[in-house]
């Protein structure tokens, strides 16, 4: 049974039309803070009810079923506002491989004038996951927030491009970022990850920025206080879709770090695992059809699959 510390995730909720090489699908589900709160909610189990806190904007045309298939899996929906005029839309195409994809048009809708105003009663929550919103946007939810526990926060290279004061503001409030290679080497300017990591982290607050670089396929590598780590990507026979994968890979980080209630080296190396296996299930399906499709048996199973592949028998020191 799991303790119930709140996650508060903020991000975008959107329709994407996802052009695939197995075909084209329109009017997903989809938005950083959906794929983020099913991953979440998906570790810590319905047992700890409304742990997992969603803040967000959608329009008139957003079914209300959507709202209800994240609450039947325990996830506050209270902090979704509705607002006047259309949800916020995604089109993207992948290559043949899925490893590269375009951004056909981002139709941001009510998303443009969103402001997120966190509800009283999500205001102490101990967990908070920034999704990938405009920097200055995630200050003003850490204004509006008393002294979280730990902060994540996303970012994408659209911000690191346009808004460097604003990210540089908000790199000094997180204790951790997470994000992939290229939005690190941008960030930092150096090719060499480890020493993109190094100039990064010293970017944060007084305390201390711990950073996770995602590298899809190749795993994802931690720098915190106690050094480096790898994490390897769950290898799959097929993958269906990469939509989501990030933030899926966010939401069973905190949602393993909140479930278990402590932030250690060694609770966010084992948290690793699971935003891995999340990140796994997430590509396997279109959109977050997997997700939405699995239970915590099914996690359960990848886990220990998971511990499987990396166990080398405990030993690993050179022969005398
Ligand atoms: P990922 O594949 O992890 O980058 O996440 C893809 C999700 O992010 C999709 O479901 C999109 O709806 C959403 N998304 C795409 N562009 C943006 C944007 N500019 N701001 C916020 N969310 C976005």
């Amino acid at each position: 049974m799991t303790t119930a510390h709140p996650l508060l995730i903020v991000g975008s909720i959107a329709f994407d039309d996802l052009d695939m090489p197995t075909g084209d699908h329109r009017d997903v589900l989809g938005g950083a803070a959906t794929y983020s709160a099913l991953a979440a909610a998906l570790v810590v189990g319905v047992g700890a009810r409304d742990a997992v806190r969603v803040v967000g904007v959608v329009g008139t045309d957003f079914p209300d079923a959507h709202l209800q298939e994240l609450r039947s899996r325990g996830i506050d929906t209270a902090g979704v506002e509705r607002a006047a005029g259309k949800t916020f839309r995604w089109h993207g195409r992948y290559s043949s491989d899925l490893a590269s994809r375009t951004s056909l048009d981002t139709q941001l809708n009510v998303f443009a004038d969103f402001s997120p105003k966190i509800p009283q009663a999500y205001r102490s929550s101990p967990f908070v996951l920034l999704g990938n919103i405009h920097p200055k946007l995630q200050v003003d939810v850490l204004d509006q927030v008393q002294k979280p526990r730990l902060v994540v926060a996303d970012t994408m290279n659209f911000w690191i491009e346009r808004e460097p004061a604003a990210l540089a503001a908000m790199l000094r409030r997180i204790d951790l970022l997470v994000i992939n290679d290229e939005e690190a080497r941008q960030l930092s300017g150096i090719h060499n990850l480890v020493r993109a990591a190094a100039d990064i982290r010293k970017r944060g607050p007084a305390a201390g920025l711990r950073l996770i670089i995602k590298r899809g396929e190749f795993g994802a590598l931690l720098f915190d206080e106690a050094g480096a780590f790898f994490v390897p990507a769950y290898p799959l026979e097929e993958v269906l879709d990469p939509t989501g994968a990030g933030d899926s890979f966010a939401g069973g980080l905190m949602g393993y770090l909140a479930a278990r209630g402590e932030i250690t080296p060694s609770s966010l190396r084992k948290a690793l695992y699971f935003a891995a296996a999340l990140g796994s299930f997430c590509v396997e399906g279109i959109g977050p059809s997997r997700l939405l499709g699995i239970g915590r048996s099914d996690l359960a199973a990848r886990i220990a699959s998971f511990a499987r592949l990396v166990d080398h028998g405990g030993e690993l020191s050179l022969p005398a």
